[in-house]
């Protein structure tokens, strides 16, 4: 089953647009490629090939942690992204089926919030430990046992194995400029609050001071209920499959809110695009498309508008694609 999964055209094609449809599809390996264009795109698809595969070495980069330090990133090849992509999709279900009930890290459909709710949980009662133990483990990913991973990885060993060897590169295109350069560049102080994460858009604000992103404090993030997902919950498992539509629901719903028109063309779209047919989330994102456009005429009324995720709505406008609105699946 993995194995037809991991040559199978459209496995491929899933997992090219996976990785050319996320936040780092723009920042390239060490080939300096990235895949722009549908045609870019398809001849990637044509070269995920087991045969003959050898990957890369990772760019190593640094990014600033709020401690001063440097964290050291590994950024992968296009091509090499695209091929963990598509061994991902053979690994996961198995690895979702098998692990923790309450591991939340590199974990499908959970999230931080998950995590904190399951130490609430834990540390609330009146019995709970009074210890908490956080343990950071130095190089882990450097110093983890490969031999150890290859025997115990469902997965295609051959080219697990070839990934742990692939190694890094130190890119020292962008000159090391020290902790105090970065500091200064990135963080930056406010009344009572030093070292805030920040970055300069360029832009000026109405006072005419400039215009600065910053990182959020927690303490700043108003509180919103979240409802622990259920430990033994599985993506993958049919079984689950409305748990995590009305999870899905909840994050739509969080991510609309106000918005009871685009909830309901949602709903309506029985929550998948009406181009490529997979799911609309609050993680792909979406686009309203107006059937006829306004240029033309076209209104804003319900009947002329249909949600798609970003980049199909760049392929509607880009092939001159006609769509029409499906008929609601739900009853009123
Ligand atoms: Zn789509
Ligand atoms: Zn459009």
């Amino acid at each position: 089953m993995q194995w037809l999964l991991t040559h199978s055209f459209a496995g491929k094609a899933l997992a090219v647009r996976r990785v050319t449809e996320n936040h780092g599809k723009k920042t390239p390996g060490v080939d300096k490629v990235t895949w722009s264009t549908p045609d870019a795109k398809y001849r990637a698809v044509k070269k995920l090939s087991r045969h003959g595969y050898a990957p890369r070495p990772l760019r190593r980069i640094y990014i600033p942690k709020s401690n001063g330090k440097m964290r050291a990133l590994g950024i992968p090849c296009m091509v090499d992204r695209a091929m963990q992509a598509l061994h991902l999709l053979a690994l996961e279900p198995v690895s979702e089926t098998c692990a923790d009930s309450h591991s939340y890290g590199f974990r499908r459909d959970r999230s931080t919030a998950d995590a904190i709710e399951q130490c609430f949980t834990a540390l609330a009662k009146k019995t709970s430990s009074q210890w908490i133990l956080e343990g950071d483990i130095r190089a882990c990913f450097d110093e983890i046992s490969h031999s150890w991973l290859v025997t115990n990885v469902p997965t295609d060993t051959v080219i697990l194995q070839k990934w742990l060897k692939a190694g890094y590169i130190e890119d020292r295109q962008n000159p090391w400029k020290g902790a105090r350069w970065i500091r200064a560049r990135y963080f930056h102080r406010e009344v009572a609050r030093h070292w805030v994460f920040a970055a300069d858009t360029g832009e000026l604000t109405a006072e005419g001071k400039p215009r600065r992103l910053k990182l959020r404090k927690a303490s700043d993030v108003p509180i919103r209920r979240h409802t622990q997902v259920h430990g033994n919950a599985n993506p993958f498992d049919p079984a689950w499959e409305s748990y995590f539509e009305d999870r899905y629901g909840l994050k739509m719903a969080n991510a609309l809110s106000g918005r009871g028109k685009l909830i309901r063309l949602w709903l309506d779209q029985d929550r998948a695009c009406i181009v490529c047919q997979q799911r609309i989330t609050a993680a792909t994102g979406w686009h309203v498309h107006h059937i006829v456009r306004r240029v033309d005429g076209g209104s804003d009324a319900w009947s002329n508008l249909v949600m798609v995720h970003p980049d199909c709505h760049r392929q509607i406008h880009s092939r001159g694609l006609t769509v029409m609105k499906p008929a609601p699946k739900r009853g009123l």
